[in-house]
């Protein structure tokens, strides 16, 4: 199975309905552990994607996260917006030329630009962060990378490693951001960024088996 451009509008609307439909939880979420902005700044970014859809069908992969990635970083703002920023740029110089993916070529994009938000936020897995849903489906992809392409399996296997990812954020103590202030009291929540990542995957995950 091979992956065109033409699915980036498709992908970002079902990510943009599944933040709309979740958006009150994750703002609830996000009042008790940060500053509340995560879901309108990931919004903002949403509705600046949206404006790229007519551009999409004639980029190549890496143009077409490139300019993902610069959108993102122009207007999400806060810290998440750098890290979604960085996300993409690295999806972008990893994809080459690639004017398709496969299983192989998408998990090693996906696997440096997991890499490059650790470095740009200085954290690792268990810190209760996006990481701790990024990382456990990176590590799925290293060890499907060279198996033969079996995407249904994968893309299930990618959503419940990312739902488990994200539910073991609630047990965790917040040692970066805003959330770190509040000590034992950050234990017990789910952290907003691990959510909406996890909805994020979980979106993509259902949209791409509907193109198997
Ligand atoms: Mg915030």
């Amino acid at each position: 199975m091979q992956f065109k451009t033409d699915l980036m509008p498709a992908l970002i609307e079902a990510i943009d309905k599944t933040i709309q439909e979740n958006a009150e939880q994750v703002t609830t979420l996000d009042q008790i552990l940060g500053d509340g902005d995560h879901v309108i700044n990931l919004q903002r970014g949403l509705n600046a994607l949206k404006k790229n859809h007519h551009d999409y069908p004639q980029q190549i992969w890496s143009e077409a996260w490139q300019k993902t990635g610069m959108t993102l970083l122009s207007t999400m703002g806060g810290a998440s917006g750098s890290l979604f920023g960085t996300f993409f740029i690295s999806m972008s110089k990893s994809s080459k030329n690639d004017a398709t993916l496969n299983q192989k070529t998408f998990s090693e994009a996906y696997i440096q630009a997991v890499e490059a938000v650790k470095k740009r936020g200085k954290s690792k897995a268990g810190e209760k962060t996006m990481l701790d849903v990024l990382i456990p489906v990176s590590e799925l992809l290293q060890k499907n990378i060279n198996l033969p392409d079996d995407l249904s399996t994968l893309l299930d296997e990618i959503a419940t490693t990312a739902t488990n990812g994200m539910e073991s954020t609630r047990e965790m103590l917040a040692t970066k951001g805003r959330a770190s202030y509040l000590q034992e009291k950050s234990i017990g929540h789910i952290d907003a960024g691990a959510k909406t990542n996890q909805l994020i995957i979980c979106a993509i995950t259902k949209e791409l088996k509907k193109h198997l």
